[in-house]
This record gives structure tokens, C-alpha cells and sequence, in this order.
């Protein structure tokens, strides 16, 4: 019997993962059927010609829920449908006939004319939302797909674009709100950026990855493009023969299964930056996997692979010649959050200023344009904390600045609570949320500000509607997640995992979770003041609250 067994085993062909480069070809889900049959690239072409005459109820659902992604636009939540409803219902019971429409700002550079448009758009055609998500895109909410061709048409007249921006392709190419101006800058990234937006954005080579790639530039050394959780990431370093450049970083991402990215080893000089970003999606395209779409990341091939043979397979197949080795980046003691006023390398000054949860209007972008050009040159940087930085003004005009940002409810001195929370989407507009995210958070600073007045620590609180981790709670000083807990009453109601102390840079960790913590959403005020007051009466020096969560009782911190 257990060689029968064992002969079954060994005669069992290995379960194909659906890797182009192995031939296995054939779609083993869904969503690459879809990719297969193609029409990604022109999925813009078909709303603009087809959908946007015939509304919404003209479209069909592989383009509804698959290739409209490739344009841009994705399905959005139905109002008023609660956290618990969601595993429940058919799509097209939690699906609103309205759209959402995410711009991606590569390298979060917004010129003044760009955020003035976009603001327009966002009053005309999307209800006047303009959310500042956490990697540097903007988010329309609301908008009918008869409006669509309109709006493209005034985004292209400024250079901004919506391709690629929610689907299986290259994501927006993170970077520094500071490059070219930061003091401690090693090198700026920028021009590889925009080479690598204008030769790959939109184009059939990466139209159909296994899954979306994130990716970041930055040659600054503060911790500003979280270059531990990106699937592949250029970070400036110092080579000690060849000067600045970039060492590789590749297999980051959050969301179930997190992992921390891991060095190549590798030392890149800007003018490569561009071909070794293609070698790695083109080898991620052929060796990723595509059977199942939860393992379908780099970060999984990464893990399995390691990152000596991600790199052998690199350097041979794809590049045709080795990389040159180098040293590690600095280790951030700092993560940079780039809010209030502070000196740039050329003289003048940069001004950050916190919306509330990353939460804009198209008027108020529109104002904030206004304000870039008075004060300013006119530049404007999205940071990966959905906040927003003004470059280029004059030291003696950033109290001004700051005194009618705040007017806009943009806040450059913020509480520690303000200024450090971010929020997903969730409920209010997302499909996959449990939780409603954004309103709970706003609420929640308002009651620290007022319950704690005195913090004078920066501690993170990352709010998420779900698993998927968008506002990244796993690296949050306080990570909640959206779940569902039994009320008193036994029904199911809204609530939070809690996780405590992630962080990146000096000491790169993802949160704790205490054991079978959950909390009702309502009674999430009280349980941070309290967690904070335990911090506060329990820390040792200088002890942030994630070294304090690291040695602290599991008791200390329910
Ligand atoms: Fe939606 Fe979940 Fe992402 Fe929040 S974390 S935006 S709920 S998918």
C-alpha cells in the first residue's frame, strides 16, 4: 500500500502555477481568461466610443469588473450598503452605476496646472471628491461613464493619465515629494521616472502581468517611498567607486501575506535604472505566477526563488550581462512625513500640510493650486502619506502659506493624531471593505485631539476596511483591520483586529496582534486613549510606542 503510494506521488506531474516561461499558457483563472481573450489596452477606446453612448447598463461584465481596469476605472460600492453585506451579496447587488476613477501622479509630482483641472474634473464630473491615496494617485469617486470622454480629454491636455492605474500592469512608479530638493538627496531619481513612464505606461509589453507591479524611485535617504513593501525598489546609495546610484530591492508587499523586501545586492547608475525596471517586470511577467491570483505577487516567485536565483535568472536571461554589486542604503532613523515648514538645498522652503485623511475636494485642489503659484513655482508633491508638500517658497512667506492652507482645512502644524493617521476607502466606496474606514477616522483624531491634547510623540494609526491593507496597517505604530465581531446583542456588527507596532526603516517589523483582540468599531476611542496612556506611563525615555508595544504585556495592550 505505501508503495503504491508512493509511486502515485512520484508519478504526479507538479500542479502547473501558470508560469509563461515553463509554456503553461493556458488561463487557469478568471481573470486570465479575460487578459487572454485581450482588449486591455483599448478598454478606453470602447467606454469613450461604445459605453459612454450607451451608460453604464451597456457594458459588459468582463469589461465592467476586468478590462476597464487597464483604462483606469473600476467598479465602486453602492451607497449605503453595510460592512456585513459584503461576502453576501452578487456584484451586481454591491456594485453603484457611478465610477471611480484613479489618476496616477508618478513620482507624486502635480504640477499647478495639472491639480487645477483635476480639480475642475473632480467639482464638474465627480461629486468634488479628490482623495489623496497613500502611493501618490488621486481618486475620483462618483462618475458616470457617459462623462468619461470629457474628462480624458481634459486630463490629456495637461499630461495627466489614468492608464494602467488599478490593473495587472506596472502601478504608479512611487517617488520622492523631495527629489531635487531634499538637502541629504544622494541622487534624484526623477528623470528615470518619467523615461519609464513615457517608454511602459499604457503599452502592450506589460499590459498583462500576473498582477499589478508597485514600484519606487527615490534617491533620498528618509524613508519616502517605503521601499520595503514595493514589489521592486530603487534606493539611492553611495557606491564607493562609482558614486551615487541605486541599490535593488525587490518582493516587498502587504496585504494577507506580508513580506519585507529583500536586496539584490546590486548597484544600479541612473541612465540603467530604466532597462533593469523592464528586466524585472518582463521576468515577472514570464515566471510569475498565474493560477491563483492571492499568490500571483512577485513577492511570492521572490520567496520561492530566492533572491540569488531572481537574480542569476535576471542577469542571464533578461539583461544579458551581470549587475555590478554594491552597498546597502542607509538605514532611515527618521520616517520622513514631510509635514510643516523645512529648508530645501537650494535656499528656499517646503511647506507639508495634512488634509484629514487624505481627504481632498476637486475646490480645494483648485485652491491649492492657486496657493502653489502665489507662494511657490507652482510644484506640487503627493506623499505616500496621503498628504500633500508645496516646493520652492521663500522663507519669509511659509507663515502666510501655512495661515491659508489651514483656512482649506490643511493643516501644517497637526496634532501628532492629524498628522499621522491615514485611512483606505473603505465602506463608503469600496467593494471588498467591512468597515467603514475614513468617517470613523476623522472622528477618531477628533476625539484624541480633544481626550489627549498633550501627546508629544508621533504615533501611527492606520484605519482599513479590510485584509487588503491599503492604508498598510501591518507597518502602523496602531494597525486596525476591518472585521466583523459580535455585538452585545450576538448580531454581527463592525469592528477591528488590532495590530501594534509595525514600522519601517532602522527597525523594519510588522505589527503584533494581540491575542483575540477584536473591537466593535464604536469602541475604538477608548481603547487607543487607553493603550496611549499605558505608552505614556510605561515608557522608558525615549521609547517609541513600537519598542514599548515590543516589550510590553499582552495585558498593557488590550
Ligand atoms: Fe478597500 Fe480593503 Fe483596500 Fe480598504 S483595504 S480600500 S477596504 S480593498
Amino acid at each position: 500500500m505505501m508503495s503504491d503510494t508512493r509511486t502515485l506521488q512520484q508519478s504526479r506531474a507538479p500542479r502547473s502555477e501558470g508560469q509563461w516561461a515553463l509554456g503553461e499558457l493556458t488561463p487557469l483563472n478568471n481573470s486570465e481568461r479575460i487578459k487572454a481573450e485581450g482588449g486591455l489596452l483599448d478598454a478606453r477606446d470602447r467606454i469613450e466610443q461604445i459605453y459612454a453612448l450607451g451608460g453604464y447598463e451597456s457594458i459588459p461584465p468582463d469589461d465592467l469588473r476586468g478590462r476597464m481596469r487597464w483604462a483606469g476605472v473600476h467598479v465602486q460600492r453602492r451607497p449605503g450598503i453595510p460592512g456585513g453585506k459584503t461576502a453576501t451579496l452578487a456584484p451586481e447587488d454591491l456594485e453603484d452605476e457611478l465610477l471611480l476613477m484613479r489618476v496616477r501622479i508618478d513620482g507624486g509630482a502635480l504640477s499647478s496646472e495639472q491639480a487645477r483641472v483635476l480639480g475642475a474634473i473632480s467639482e464638474r464630473f465627480a461629486k468634488n471628491t479628490a482623495d489623496l491615496s497613500d502611493r501618490q494617485c488621486v481618486q475620483l469617486h462618483g462618475v458616470r461613464v457617459e462623462d468619461t470622454p470629457e474628462i480624458w480629454r481634459l486630463m490629456d491636455s495637461v499630461g495627466l493619465t489614468t492608464a494602467g492605474s488599478c490593473a495587472d500592469t506596472p502601478a504608479v512608479v512611487l517617488g520622492s515629494p523631495l527629489a531635487g530638493v531634499a538637502a541629504d538627496e544622494i541622487i534624484d531619481g526623477t528623470p528615470a521616472i518619467d523615461e519609464i513612464v513615457r517608454r511602459f505606461v499604457g503599452t502592450e509589453e506589460f499590459s498583462n502581468l500576473p498582477r499589478k507591479v508597485k514600484s519606487a524611485i527615490s534617491g533620498a535617504p528618509g524613508g519616502d517611498v517605503v521601499h520595503e513593501i514595493n514589489d521592486v525598489s530603487f534606493v539611492g546609495v553611495m557606491h564607493p567607486d562609482h558614486g551615487p546610484g541605486f541599490d535593488l530591492w525587490v518582493g516587498g508587499g502587504l496585504s494577507k501575506a506580508p513580506k519585507l523586501a529583500q536586496r539584490l545586492g546590486a548597484w544600479v547608475p541612473l541612465p540603467e535604472v530604466p532597462e533593469v525596471w523592464q528586466a524585472i517586470n518582463a521576468l515577472f511577467r514570464d515566471y510569475g505566477y498565474r493560477r491563483n491570483r492571492n499568490r500571483a505577487r512577485m513577492k511570492f516567485l521572490i520567496s520561492d526563488w530566492g533572491v540569488e536565483r531572481f537574480r542569476d535568472v535576471l542577469e542571464t536571461e533578461y539583461l544579458n550581462r551581470p549587475l555590478l554589486d554594491g552597498p546597502p542604503p542607509e538605514r532611515a532613523k527618521i520616517q520622513r512625513d514631510y509635514i510643516g515648514v523645512h529648508p530645501q538645498r537650494d535656499g528656499l522652503f517646503y511647506v507639508g500640510a495634512a488634509p484629514t485623511v487624505g481627504r481632498l475636494s476637486g475646490t480645494i485642489l483648485q485652491r491649492v493650486a492657486d496657493l502653489s503659484e502665489k507662494y511657490g513655482s507652482g510644484r506640487i508633491r503627493l506623499t505616500i502619506h496621503q498628504k500633500l508638500v508645496i516646493l520652492d517658497v521663500p522663507g519669509e512667506r511659509t507663515d502666510e502659506l501655512a495661515a491659508e492652507l489651514l483656512k482649506l482645512g490643511l493643516y501644517v502644524n497637526p496634532s501628532p493624531f492629524r498628522r499621522s493617521t491615514m485611512a483606505c476607502t473603505g465602506v463608503q466606496y469600496c467593494k471588498s471593505a467591512i468597515a467603514e474606514t475614513k468617517g470613523r477616522a476623522a472622528a477618531l483624531i477628533d476625539e484624541l485631539e480633544r481626550r489627549l491634547p498633550n501627546l508629544d510623540v508621533s504615533i501611527t494609526i492606520s484605519v482599513n476596511g479590510c485584509p487588503s491593507s491599503c492604508a498598510r496597517f501591518q507597518i502602523a505604530d496602531i494597525g486596525l483591520r476591518g472585521v466583523l465581531v459580535a455585538g452585545d446583542d450576538g448580531t454581527q456588527i463592525e469592528g477591528f483586529q488590532v495590530l501594534l507596532g509595525g514600522s519601517l526603516g532602522h527597525r523594519s517589523a510588522f505589527g503584533r496582534a494581540p491575542r483575540g483582540l477584536r473591537l466593535a468599531a464604536d469602541d475604538l476611542p477608548d481603547y487607543v486613549e487607553r493603550l496611549i496612556n499605558r505608552y505614556l506611563a510605561q515608557r522608558d525615555d525615549s521609547e517609541s510606542f513600537a519598542e514599548w508595544t515590543s516589550r510590553a504585556d499582552e495585558e498593557a495592550l488590550r
